[in-house]
């Protein structure tokens, strides 16, 4: 995964930050590079960034996106509208600045610069969930995952509208077609307007004639998807990736569910993972602890080599640089962690029995004794 700009570093504020926290230094930093105010060289790419990076940390689905994948675009089925940044431009240079009212429109309630939020009716199809076990090298590397999905499907036979063919939808006579009814007050504020989703055809603007054989009318058929889900690298149990548009299809076309992964990591035979790091255990004899050798150890990424120093105790942790797990969002990587377990010598032969005894002759007793007591 390439690496991505970093939006919480952009807005100085941490991972953990909440949306009003996020709100306050934004408006800091807009108001500091804002071109109109500040006339230095790159202040305009930097206040570009600043609103890159609000537009995704105030929008809860975005920042969630980007928690997990590093970047705010849907991984697979598009059709996520983007913020257009040129238009916001424009918008601002003729109406003036209004930091308020930009960032709220970053929450999504009526984006006034083109709006990227899609409308969403009750009818919309429901949202599945699937669990996936993945083995920590996969959760290290990344992975690329085959599943199928059964899932209620559009039909394809009427494009999901349920009528056996264009002419057996027939407009709607109390809407005229317009699947919602205006009724307009006067009140002694001036003339009120509402305006509500119609009745008669449940706000479709039409009803069916004839239904689809295929799927009866309800435009929708059951089918099972084959799907290629891509694990970041970094995946942890719990890592929720949300695919657009793979759930339930929606009442007579309109808009699908979504899918949600939810990734399980199944334990590791010789790894142990805290956070981004590894643990791991490795058994030396005495002789190498107490001169020191280089042994070579398993990480996630193969075999490399650690150096024991010399009078190395047992339960003495070494670390590994960034052998580790990578950091789904910062892209740094975790360490390993290897503890040193010293093996006592068993089954001696007479001669090595002999040999140790001498060494014992060696060795200054009373000065250990002295550091026991
Ligand atoms: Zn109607
Ligand atoms: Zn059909």
């Amino acid at each position: 995964m390439p690496k991505e700009k970093d939006f919480y570093k952009t807005l100085g504020v941490d991972k953990s930050s909440t949306k009003e926290e996020i709100k306050k230094a934004y408006k800091k930093l807009a108001k500091q590079y804002h071109p109109d105010l500040n006339k230095a060289a790159d202040a305009a790419e930097k206040f570009k960034e600043i609103n890159e990076a609000a537009s995704v940390l105030a929008d809860d689905e975005k920042r969630s996106r980007y928690d997990q994948f590093g970047t705010a675009e849907a991984p697979q089925f598009g059709g996520q509208g983007g913020f257009d940044f040129s238009s916001f431009m424009h918008e601002a240079g003729d109406f003036g600045f209004d930091f308020d009212s930009i960032f709220e429109s970053f929450f999504g309630g009526g984006n006034p610069f083109g709006g990227s939020r899609r409308r969403r009716s009750h009818r919309r199809g429901a949202d599945l969930r699937y669990d996936m076990e993945i083995t920590l090298e996969e959760a290290a590397e990344g992975a690329t995952e085959t599943i199928s999905i059964p899932h209620m499907t559009r039909c394809t036979e009427c494009k999901g509208t349920g009528a056996r063919s264009e002419d057996d939808i027939a407009e709607c006579p109390e809407c005229e077609g317009a699947g919602y009814i205006r009724r307009t007050a006067r009140t002694p504020f001036g003339l009120f307007t509402t305006q509500g989703p119609c009745g008669k055809c449940n706000g479709q603007g039409a009803y069916i004639k004839a239904k689809c054989a295929s799927c009866h009318g309800s435009g929708k058929v059951s089918k099972t998807s084959t799907l290629e889900i891509k694990i970041p690298a970094g995946a942890e149990t719990g890592t929720n990736l949300r695919i657009r548009e793979a759930g339930e299809a929606g009442e007579r076309g309109s808009e699908p569910g979504d899918l949600y992964i939810v990734v399980h990591v199944k334990k590791h035979k010789v790894f142990e993972r805290h956070g981004n790091d590894i643990y791991l255990e490795v058994p030396v004899t005495f002789v190498q602890a107490a001169l020191g050798d280089t042994v070579e150890v398993p990480t996630l990424s193969g075999k490399a080599d650690l150096k024991i120093p010399e009078g190395t105790q047992s339960g003495t942790i070494l670390r590994m640089r960034e052998k580790g797990i990578i950091n789904m969002h910062s892209q740094e990587y975790g360490d390993q962690l290897v503890k040193v377990v010293v093996e006592t010598p068993t089954k001696l032969s007479k001669k090595q029995k002999e040999i140790l005894k001498e060494f014992e002759e060696t060795l200054n007793k009373k000065s250990l004794f002295d550091r026991l007591f």
